[in-house]
């Protein structure tokens, strides 16, 4: 048997537990890999508390994305020894995920881990931090670029808003990160953050549009302050829209967009067409600065999981939550 975090539905309610898991049990898959690192990611945090449905069938180990080394194969593409990272696809939603010692996936969804990455810390950057990086790809193709202005990250002490900001300072923008932490102050700046802003300026309804102040966002948040982001971009600037932390509604007028021509290019990480999930990881190892990863980084047990995914709902983690599953 397996260790690995199992969320199960009967007729007494919903579970949660750190489970042995008969390999027998494992999805069906043309690769299975042996897990060396997980992560607690936003959406898992979701899947373990039930706050939000992701979980699609149960019994469900929940993890949307891992690293580890390919110990079976079928795929003409992976051979046992491979080192591997998928992110998305479903894994953790529909199909056992990576919050486990052993997965089993369909090999098109494993992309090989770039050499510049130890497991951890390709779990440190994991899904969030490729999201992160496919917001600020997205601001690239529409234009932006370090001499544009400032631009603005939210959420910026949580995982993908650490990548992003890291990313951005690496890159040559100047960095606004806006948290509701102000403790996070210090961090943020070590990041390479140029401007922090508290959260309280943009979670109130606000005007349709606002004095112009940015050339770009990389929003984590959604909800009021998304709408309070898009009314104070520049004419012509970009928003990169990846996230719900603040809800998943929009209270915003189209006002930016037609007077301002102001583009809102929306992010998804899951169905990401697999070239672009390669650039990133390529980008990430180049344009990252992976000094930084540790001071991102909180390690937890996966028994841990379960209290830290209530913590990450209430936005009191700091940067990204991995969870090292050794040998035993
Ligand atoms: P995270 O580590 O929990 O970070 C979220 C951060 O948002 C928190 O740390 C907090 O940062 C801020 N926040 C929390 N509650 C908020 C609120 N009510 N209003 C405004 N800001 C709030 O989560 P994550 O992994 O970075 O994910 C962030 C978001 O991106 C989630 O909604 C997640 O589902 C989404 N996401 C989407 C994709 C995709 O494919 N589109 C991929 C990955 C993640 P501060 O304390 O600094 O304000």
């Amino acid at each position: 048997t397996f260790r690995a975090v199992l969320i199960d539905s009967g007729a007494s309610g919903r579970t949660v537990e750190v489970a042995e898991v008969s390999p027998e049990q494992l999805p069906e898959g043309d690769v299975t890999v042996r897990v060396a690192c997980s992560t607690l990611n936003y959406k898992d945090a979701l899947a373990i508390t039930g706050t939000g449905p992701v979980v699609r069938s149960f019994p469900m180990v929940p993890g949307i994305d891992f690293a580890g080394t390919v110990v079976e194969s079928t795929n003409p593409g992976f051979a046992p020894g491979d080192r591997v990272v998928p992110n998305g696809w479903g894994v953790g939603e529909r199909h056992w995920g990576g919050l486990a010692e052993y997965a089993r996936v369909k090999g098109e969804w494993l992309i090989p881990l770039e050499e510049a990455f130890t497991f951890e810390q390709a779990m440190i950057i994991g899904t969030a931090g490729y999201t992160a990086m496919l917001c600020v790809m997205a601001l690239e193709r529409h234009g932006v670029s370090a001499d544009s202005g400032e631009v603005l990250v939210t959420g910026a002490a949580g995982g993908v808003g650490s990548v992003a900001t890291a990313l951005l300072a690496k890159l040559g923008y100047q960095v606004a990160a806006v948290t509701g932490r102000s403790t996070e102050s210090d961090y943020l700046t070590s990041l390479g953050a140029t401007r922090i802003l508290p959260r309280s300026d943009f979670t109130e309804p606000g005007k349709p549009l606002v004095k112009e102040q940015w050339a770009g966002a990389v929003d984590v948040a959604g909800g009021q302050v998304l709408a309070n982001v898009c009314a104070g971009m520049k004419y012509r600037s970009v928003v990169a829209a990846c996230g719900l932390a603040a809800g998943m509604g929009f209270p915003a007028t189209v006002a930016p967009f037609i007077l301002r021509a102001v583009t809102l290019a929306g992010i998804d990480s899951v169905l990401c067409p697999v070239d672009d999930r390669r650039e990133a990881w390529r980008r990430l190892a180049t344009d990252l600065d992976h000094s930084l990863l540790d001071s991102m980084t909180q390690k937890v047990t996966l028994n841990d999981c379960i209290p830290v995914a209530d913590r990450m709902l209430d936005g009191a983690v700091r940067g990204r939550v991995i969870v090292p599953i050794p040998d035993n």
